[in-house]
C-alpha cells in the first residue's frame, strides 16, 4: 500500500482530465486521449496564425489556396472522424507538411514544387488527415510535453482572447515543431492516406509515387532544408516497400502508372507558385 501512495496524486490528477480513454474512428482502438475534439479544436485555432507566420505566410493567390483545399475536402470527405478539416498553402520554401490539432493542415509551397502530380498532392494531404483522424498529434503532444500541460493549454483555448490566446497558440506551436511522430504513427497515416484517397477516387499509387518524390529531393535525407519533414514524418526505403505492398494488397486492381502526369489545374497551380526562390530552403 505505502508503495501505491507515491502514485496517487498523478492519478488523481488522471482521473480528473476525464473523458480519458477514446475509441479512435479510423482503426477502433483505444486511446488515452486527455482532452474533448471541441478542446481539440480551439487548440489548433489558437495556433494556426502563428504557425502560419512561421512558415513563411499563407500564399496569396486565391487559385493555389482554393485548388490544394478542393483536393484536401475530397480526401477528407473520407475520414470516420468528422472534423472541420482546413487546407492552406504557406510560403515556406521547405518541403513539409503538416496538421494542427482539430484538422487544420498546411502544406508547403516547396512540397508543391516537389511534388509531380495530383494523386501526390492528395496522398500527402490524405497523410495528414490521417494524422488527425487518429488524433495523433495530440497523443505526440501529450508524450512530448505531458498530458497535464496539454490538458490545460486545451482548456485554457477555449475561450481564449488576446493575451492568453497567444500564450497557448506560443506553446503549441513551440511543441509542434518539436513533435516527433513514432514509426507506428507514420505507417499509420500512411494506411489512412491510403484508404481516403483511393475512396476519393485517387489512384493509390499516388503514396507510393509521393514518398519516392521525397526521398528522391530529400537526397537520402543529408540534403540541408530537409531536416523538418524528416523529423516529423521519418522516411525509410522500408516505408516505401510497405505503402507498395499496403495498395497492392488493399487494391489489387490499381496500377503503378498513370500517377506521374500532371493535369491541367496541377501544372497551372505550381506555375502560379513559381520556381523555388534560390538561395531559400533554409528552415523558416
Ligand atoms: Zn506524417
Amino acid at each position: 500500500m505505502r508503495n501505491c501512495l507515491p502514485l496517487l496524486p498523478g492519478l488523481l490528477i488522471v482521473l480528473l482530465l476525464a473523458p480519458s480513454c477514446v475509441v479512435s474512428p479510423a482503426t477502433g482502438e483505444r486511446q488515452l486521449v486527455l482532452i474533448s475534439s471541441d478542446q481539440e479544436i480551439a487548440m489548433g485555432r489558437e495556433a494556426s496564425p502563428e504557425l502560419e507566420q512561421q512558415l513563411g505566410g499563407l500564399v496569396q493567390d486565391e487559385y493555389v489556396q482554393s485548388y490544394v483545399a478542393s483536393v484536401g475536402r475530397r480526401v477528407a470527405e473520407q475520414s470516420e472522424r468528422r472534423m472541420p478539416y482546413e487546407f492552406a498553402v504557406v510560403a515556406s520554401p521547405v518541403p513539409n507538411a503538416l496538421a494542427l490539432p482539430g484538422g487544420k493542415i498546411y502544406i508547403t509551397a516547396g512540397l508543391l514544387r516537389a511534388m509531380e502530380s495530383e494523386c501526390e498532392l492528395a496522398a500527402v494531404l490524405g497523410h495528414e488527415v490521417g494524422h488527425v483522424a487518429d488524433r495523433h498529434n495530440v497523443q505526440g503532444l501529450q508524450r512530448q510535453m505531458g498530458v497535464q500541460l496539454v490538458a490545460e493549454l486545451a482548456a485554457a483555448a477555449v475561450g481564449a482572447d488576446g493575451g492568453t490566446a497567444a500564450r497557448v497558440g506560443t506553446q503549441i506551436v513551440g511543441g509542434m515543431f518539436n513533435l516527433k511522430y513514432s514509426r507506428e504513427d507514420e505507417y499509420q497515416a500512411d494506411e489512412l492516406g491510403v484508404r481516403y484517397m483511393a475512396r476519393a477516387g485517387y489512384n493509390p499509387y499516388g503514396m507510393v509515387a509521393l514518398l519516392e518524390t521525397l526521398q528522391e529531393a530529400s537526397g537520402g535525407g543529408e540534403a540541408p532544408g530537409w531536416t523538418e519533414i524528416l523529423q516529423t514524418h521519418p522516411l525509410t526505403s522500408n516505408r516505401i516497400e510497405e505503402a507498395r505492398r499496403n495498395v497492392r494488397r488493399q487494391h489489387p486492381n490499381a496500377s503503378p502508372a498513370g500517377c506521374t502526369v500532371a493535369d491541367d489545374a496541377f501544372s497551372r497551380m505550381q506555375q502560379r507558385l513559381g520556381p523555388q526562390p534560390a538561395q531559400e530552403g533554409r528552415a523558416p
